[in-house]
């Protein structure tokens, strides 16, 4: 029976963790939640992520990351390496829902945890590394302005005491670790993948019954490769964590190629198709996935690089669907400006502008950007430097006139005396 007052939450600030969430959401609705799952997400979130995030979640809501309406904020401007802290407060705003379980975007459940909404403001597991504190990973909370404000000016006169929202929220409701037991949640419902080889024996007699397990630290399933021939999953030129925590990784790899990357490309081809002349107006069912069966994957391209690598074999128990050819390539889109303009059925998305080769084309934008500043330095009664940089970026630039080799020199020359 669906809940329609309580909801699964998690928060993507960039393209990047927006994949990790997608993952996520998928894995609630491949174990059948009743719950509706929300996405907080921050202004640099491209068009393409945004139209993807809707096929899969109930509700993608755009946040500030950093605050600016009153002194509060100000002072909260003052610390710009909780902002991203401070969005994940804003989950506390959410009060269309009575009660809501925060998941972080790097977390993946393994069955259905609706149960969950059994328990209360705040419940939450301990934390691996320093069990009197709980991980704020996974949390069960109540929205209330109240709280989000009294969060706020928490923040503002005690800061964080590791800097995230971890040090925050412990410190804020702080008789977790002593007055009720019942808002412990077991391990198992954010089973950090750390724990998974610094307690072999525990996860070895526990892990079975794992239901939702958290990639924390700083390598992130989206930063690994797979290969799908040798069946490797690499970082950085090697194979690394535990055999026990690669059966994690390649379930998160299997929803990611199964049903996360057919949308992303769909939605990129779409927006291609778009930026050619041919308008595409994106229909909410075209993407949707939500509660489908999975898409079988056949007819997409490795790229070459992933076809070099061959580290530890993972074969054991490696899944069928791997054995088909994809490129976990995300569509790289121009970055976006901070108006919340989400796709509508029957709205046509704002046109994004697709590279044919992400990285280096994202050098060639920097490049664009800090010589399209240079030609503004240059010239000072430029009417507005933004326009100018537009029509750098659109490939408008003036050769032989103000943005000429000799003039962009004679700039570069000053700057090197
Ligand atoms: N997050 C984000 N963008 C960032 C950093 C974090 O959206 O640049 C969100 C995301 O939901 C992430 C959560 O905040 O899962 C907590 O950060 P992270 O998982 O990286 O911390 P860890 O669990 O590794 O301590
Ligand atoms: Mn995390």
């Amino acid at each position: 029976m669906a809940v329609a007052d309580q909801a699964f939450v998690t928060l993507g600030s960039d393209d990047d963790y927006c994949q990790g969430a997608l993952v996520l959401g998928q894995s609630l609705r491949n174990h059948v939640t009743s719950r509706k799952l929300a996405i907080l997400i921050t202004p640099q979130v491209s068009s393409v992520m945004r139209a993807v995030l809707c096929s899969v979640f109930d509700e993608v809501i755009e946040v500030d990351e950093i605050y600016s309406a009153d002194s509060m904020h100000l002072s909260l401007l003052e610390r710009p390496e909780l902002s991203v802290t401070f969005t994940k407060l804003h989950c506390w705003t959410l009060t269309q829902y009575s009660k809501c379980v925060f998941m972080d975007a790097d977390t993946l459940v393994l069955c259905n945890i609706d149960e969950l909404f059994e328990r209360e403001e705040l419940s939450a597991a301990p934390d691996s590394g320093w069990p009197d504190c709980f991980n704020s990973g996974v949390f069960v909370f109540r929205p209330s302005l109240q709280t989000y404000n009294n969060l706020l000016q928490f923040a503002t006169e005690h800061g964080s005491f590791d800097g995230g929202d971890q040090g925050l929220l412990n410190s804020f409701f702080s008789n977790w670790a002593t007055t009720d037991i019942g808002k412990h949640l077991p391990f198992i419902y954010n089973l950090s993948s750390s724990a998974i080889y610094t307690y072999v024996p525990a996860f070895k007699h526990f892990g079975r019954d794992a239901k939702v397990v958290h990639f924390l630290g700083s390598t992130k399933p989206w930063h690994y490769t797979y290969n799908p021939q040798t069946r490797t999953i690499m970082h950085d030129g090697a194979t690394s964590g535990s055999p026990n925590q690669f059966s994690f990784l390649q379930l998160w790899w299997k929803i990611y190629y199964a049903n996360i990357l057919p949308l992303l490309e769909k939605c990129q081809e779409m927006a291609n198709s778009e930026s050619q002349g041919q308008k595409h107006v994106f229909y909410d069912d075209e993407i949707r996935l939500k509660n489908e069966t999975p898409l079988v994957i056949n007819s997409l391209q490795i790229p070459t690089f992933l076809e070099q690598t061959s580290e530890m074999d993972i074969t054991a128990s490696a899944p069928e669907e791997f054995d088909n050819k994809i490129t976990p390539v995300v569509p790289q889109v121009e970055q976006r400006s901070s108006e919340v303009r989400l796709p509508e059925p029957n709205q046509p998305l704002e046109q994004p502008v697709f590279h044919p080769a992400p990285q280096q084309t994202l050098k060639l934008d920097e490049t664009a950007h800090h010589i399209s500043e240079l030609s503004i330095q240059l010239k000072p009664e430029a009417p507005n430097a933004e326009d100018e940089r537009k029509k750098w970026e659109e490939g408008h630039i003036d050769y032989m006139g103000k943005d000429a080799f000799e003039h962009i020199k004679r700039k570069l020359d000053t700057f090197l005396k």
